[in-house]
C-alpha cells in the first residue's frame, strides 16, 4: 500500500466510493452508440426530465452565472417553508439532499461512534459514516422491510444517529405511521434520527414526520430536488430540522453548496404541481405494469412504494450487462450484497416495454 496510506485517516482504507447508475455517456462511447438510442433506468431519474417551467427559470439565471448565488437561498428556503408549514429556520440546503447527510456526519459523529441503520438501506448512510470513522451497525430487516423495534433496541449510548430511508431505495418498501411512532416514543433524547424521504412526493397517503421536527425532537427530514422533480443533475436536496440544529448543520456547509442555477430551477419546479402529478401518474402506470409483468414472469419481486422496483433475476450482474449491450442500463445490486437482484426504474410507458422485451428475451426459458 502506498506510503500515503499512513498519513491518512485509517478508517479511510475501509471506504470504498459510492458506485453510482452507469452514464448514458460512456455506454454509447463503450458501444459506439449513439446516447438517444440508449435507455436508462438504473438511478430512479424523473423520464420526464424537468418541469419546462424549471427550464425556463434556470434559462433566464444562465446570463447571472458571474455573481455568486445567493448563498443563504432566501427563495427558495421560503418556497419550501411554504410548502411544509414550517418557517426558512427550519430549511437547510444541500448539493443534492447527499450533501446534508454529510452534514450530519459532520457535525455529530466522532471516530468509533456508532450509527443504526437497515441491512438494506441506503448505502450513503454507511459510506458517510465510515468517512468519520464511525461504526455502522446494520439491523436485520426480513422481508427488506425496516424493522424499527429492533433498530430501536440496536440503540446505544453510542449511537449519535439512526438513519430510516422512508420509502427505502433500493427495496421501494414503505414504514407505516404506527411503525414510526412507536419507534420515536423508544429513541433517547442522544439519538438523531434522520428520516430520509427522497421518494416522498410518490406516495398516496404519506407519514407525518414533520411533526417530530415541530415538536423539537432531534429529528432532520431529508427531501430532494432529484427524483420527482427531475433535477438530479442539478444537484440540490434540502434538511428539514428545528432552527437549533439547522444553524448547526449550517456551520459545517461551504457557503455557495447550493449553485444560483439549481436554486432558480428547484424554485420553479417546486411550484410546478403539474409537472409532478403527471410525474405521479405515469410512475403508478409504470410500476404497475413492471410489477405485473414480472408476476406473469414468475419473478420474485418487492411491491414498491417509489419509482423503482427490486427484482429477483439469478445473476445480476449478468443481467446488467446483457441488458446493457441492448442500449438498457438497470443497476446491479452486488453493493447492497443481493448479487441475485437488480433494481429498475419506472421509465416512461416505451422504455418500460424495450426493458420488458429484452429481460423477457434474456431470461431462461421455462421448462
Ligand atoms: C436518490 C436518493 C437520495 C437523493 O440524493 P440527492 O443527493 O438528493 O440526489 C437520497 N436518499 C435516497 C434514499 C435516495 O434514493
Amino acid at each position: 500500500m502506498s506510503p500515503i496510506w499512513n498519513l491518512a485517516h485509517p478508517w479511510l482504507r475501509d471506504l470504498v466510493a459510492y458506485e453510482p447508475g452507469k452514464p448514458i455517456e460512456d455506454v454509447a462511447r463503450e458501444l459506439g452508440l449513439q446516447p438517444e438510442q440508449i435507455i436508462k433506468l438504473a438511478s430512479n431519474e424523473n423520464p420526464l426530465g424537468p418541469s419546462p417551467k424549471a427550464l425556463a427559470a434556470m434559462h433566464d439565471t444562465l446570463s447571472r452565472s458571474h455573481f455568486y448565488p445567493d448563498g443563504g437561498a432566501y427563495y427558495l428556503r421560503e418556497a419550501i417553508a411554504a410548502k411544509c408549514d414550517l418557517k426558512r429556520e427550519n430549511i437547510i440546503l444541500g448539493c443534492g439532499s447527499n450533501e446534508v447527510i454529510e452534514f450530519i456526519g459532520k457535525a455529530f459523529l466522532n471516530p468509533g461512534d456508532e450509527i443504526v441503520t437497515a441491512r438494506h438501506a441506503f448505502v450513503v448512510y454507511k459510506l458517510m459514516a465510515t468517512l468519520f470513522g464511525a461504526i455502522t451497525v446494520e439491523v436485520p430487516d426480513p422481508g427488506f422491510h425496516h424493522d424499527l423495534d429492533a433498530m430501536a433496541a440496536a440503540i446505544t449510548p453510542k449511537t449519535r444517529e439512526v438513519f430510516i430511508a422512508n420509502p427505502n431505495n433500493p427495496t421501494g418498501t414503505l414504514l407505516s405511521q404506527a411503525e414510526i411512532d412507536r419507534f420515536m416514543d423508544k429513541v433517547p433524547e442522544h439519538v438523531v434520527v434522520v428520516f430520509d424521504e427522497a421518494y416522498y412526493e410518490f406516495l398516496d397517503t404519506p407519514p407525518d414526520t414533520l411533526k417530530f421536527v415541530r415538536e423539537g425532537r432531534n429529528v432532520v427530514v431529508l427531501r430532494t430536488f432529484s427524483k420527482i422533480q427531475g433535477l438530479a443533475n442539478l444537484r440540490i436536496g434540502y434538511g428539514l430540522a428545528k432552527p437549533d440544529l439547522i444553524e448547526t448543520l449550517q456551520k459545517t456547509r461551504q457557503p455557495f453548496n447550493a449553485n444560483g442555477i439549481a436554486q432558480a430551477g428547484a424554485l420553479a419546479g417546486i411550484l410546478d404541481d403539474e409537472h409532478q402529478s403527471k410525474t405521479r401518474a405515469i410512475t403508478t402506470e409504470g410500476r404497475n405494469f413492471l410489477q405485473a409483468a414480472f408476476e406473469r414472469l414468475g419473478l420474485e419481486f418487492v411491491p414498491s412504494f417509489a419509482n423503482f422496483v427490486l427484482v429477483r433475476v439469478g445473476d445480476g450482474k449478468v443481467l446488467f450487462q446483457a441488458l446493457m449491450r441492448k442500449g438498457i442500463i438497470i443497476r446491479d445490486m452486488n453493493a447492497y450484497g443481493l448479487p441475485e437482484w437488480v433494481r429498475v426504474s419506472v421509465g416512461t410507458m416505451d422504455q418500460n416495454r424495450r426493458f420488458l422485451e429484452e429481460l423477457q428475451a434474456l431470461l431462461p426459458a421455462k421448462a
